[in-house]
């Protein structure tokens, strides 16, 4: 029998409803047997994530301001869903045990993991399922970092002895000891990559509450059509220019094991999601581009010098400068007499006018310009490296929108071309590059 992993996002285990549909997903195939959950999410608007509300404990607690409070809003909400699901887990003797651990000074990893925690031991029960603490399974060293081939081992090792399991998500423990060490905010996306890993899954699903990519970001372009399947390599390039559905981290477990990953809505099993594995064919009948995605916010320095280009070591002591300032880059697009270096505001915060004196007296250019109100757009495909024509429609359709392109590079492995355009025209820019390729065959 075939084996796959589900995860489960808070929104997917925020009620009865919603378990309910979580439930008929897990029961409606047989090798769907390792479930992974996270703490119960948002159930509208204004409710409050159960992990937001662990980690507010523990900052009351360490303010010495009352969190008794608190802790009963995670109470309630639990012992709701267990009265709905006619749960036998004891909740009340579940949460004691928590405030007597708050009372002695626990960390807030400990506190916000029993989210997870109850999350697991409520839905195992739901479905008749074991329940498999990833406490002493997930292990990480002491300075934090996942023990990866341990953590394998252990949790092969346990889920053998399980033919369906509910694990908890977002946690483990530090290395020969019971103390628990969560992953960062969304980690159970982790977890389930971990565990598809370690069983060796088909597949690894993970259940949100949308279908998965679309090609577009949907506050800026009206119904984006949504991606059926991307490469990992091209999900890297679309989730580093900020689109998001999934833990960045979560795609490696998988991807060195050869696991694709699918995107489910749980609103909408019907729809087939995203699949994320390791290539698809590019080739006629296939889109050009797979998705759209940028960031607003940088800034370039371009520094020209009469016979740059005959001087030895001039990109380098602009990376050592850079170094010294601990500020990465994002490109350094370079022409024959000229070269600009596009970072991130964030990244140099305050500190611009020292690195361009710090340009100025180490390079010593002939002049020096910075722009501070960049935009990146990315636009990805796989399919783009074999098709002649795809700059020309992208320029084309920048030109006819009216945006100024400030800066282009396209990479060698001519996955991605990107472009920078002004702050002002982001929005524009993404509607049109969106609109050239959207009937992209
Ligand atoms: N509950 C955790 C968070 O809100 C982990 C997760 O849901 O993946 O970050």
């Amino acid at each position: 029998m075939g084996v796959k992993v589900l995860k489960f996002g808070g929104s997917s285990v925020a009620d009865r409803i919603q378990l309910n549909k979580t439930k008929e997903i897990i029961l409606s195939d047989p090798t769907r047997r390792y479930v992974v959950v996270s703490a119960p999410g948002k159930r509208f608007e204004t409710d409050n994530k159960i992990t937001d509300v662990l980690y507010l404990c523990h900052t009351h607690r360490e303010h010495n301001l009352p969190y008794d409070q608190l802790l009963q809003v995670v109470e309630d909400r639990f012992l709701a869903v267990a009265a709905t699901i006619g749960s036998k887990v004891d909740v009340i003797a579940e949460m004691e045990v928590i405030q007597e651990k708050m009372k002695q000074g626990c960390s807030a990893d400990y506190i916000a993991s029993r989210g997870e925690y109850l999350s697991a031991l409520l839905v195992a029960d739901f479905m008749g399922f074991d329940f498999v603490d990833t406490a002493g399974l997930i292990v990480f060293d002491e300075g934090g970092r996942l023990l990866e081939e341990e953590t394998n081992r252990k949790l092969a090792e346990e889920l053998a002895k399980h033919e369906y399991a509910v694990l908890p998500g977002f946690y483990g423990t530090y290395e020969g000891t019971d103390e628990i060490k969560t992953f960062s905010r969304g980690g159970s996306d982790i977890t389930g990559a971990v565990v598809a890993r370690a069983v060796q899954a088909d597949v690894y699903e993970n259940w949100t509450d949308v279908s998965g990519f679309l090609m577009a970001d949907p506050r800026i372009v009206e119904n984006p059509k949504p991606i059926h399947i991307i490469a990992y390599k091209e999900l890297r390039e679309l989730s580093y220019m900020g689109a998001s559905v999934l833990h960045e981290d979560a795609i490696y477990p998988a991807r060195v094991a050869g696991i694709p990953i699918n995107i489910r809505n749980t609103n909408k099993p019907e729809d087939p999601g995203t699949l994320i594995q390791e290539d698809h064919e590019a080739g006629p009948g296939t889109n050009i581009v797979t998705g759209i995605a940028g960031k607003k916010d940088f800034l370039v320095i371009s520094l020209y010098k009469n016979r740059m280009k005959a001087e030895r070591g001039f990109i380098r002591r602009i990376l050592a400068i850079l170094e010294d300032f601990n500020c990465s880059f994002e490109h350094i697009p370079a022409g024959i007499d000229n070269v600009s270096v596009v970072i991130a505001k964030s990244d140099i915060g305050g500190r611009l006018k020292e690195l361009m004196r710090a340009f100025e007296k180490q390079l010593e250019p002939d002049s020096m310009e910075c722009f501070t109100d960049m935009a990146l757009i990315a636009t990805v495909g796989i399919g783009m490296n074999r098709r002649q024509g795809v700059s020309a429609r992208l320029f084309s359709a920048l030109a006819d929108a009216g945006v100024n392109i400030r800066m282009m590079e396209q990479g060698s492995s001519e996955i991605n071309i990107i472009v920078g355009v002004e702050n002002k025209d982001f929005e524009a820019a993404i509607r049109a590059i969106y609109g050239a390729f959207a009937e992209n065959i």
